[in-house]
């Protein structure tokens, strides 16, 4: 979840985006996170996704796994 979540911060740098409103509402997807070669697959076939962060507004965000107990990773809140 850190490897997508290093690519949805430098995705927002390189698209110059205010927030990061699009990229959550877009989900992981390879057409939407520049640098993902392929939505990465969980061990225990759960499905990512993107969500608002600790801030519950669209400045910070939050990459989330639906496999129970696999959590969310949110950058400089969890760490790896
Ligand atoms: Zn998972």
């Amino acid at each position: 979840m850190q490897h997508i979540a290093d690519l949805v911060q430098a995705t927002r740098a390189a698209t110059n985006a205010a927030d990061y409103t699009t990229l959550i509402t877009s989900g992981v997807t390879t057409s939407d996170i520049i640098g993902l070669q392929a939505v990465p697959v969980c061990p225990n076939a759960g499905a990512y996704s993107l969500a608002q962060g600790s801030s519950k507004n669209f400045t910070t965000f939050k990459v989330m796994c639906s496999a129970k107990g696999h959590g969310s990773f949110e950058p400089g809140v969890d760490s790896q």
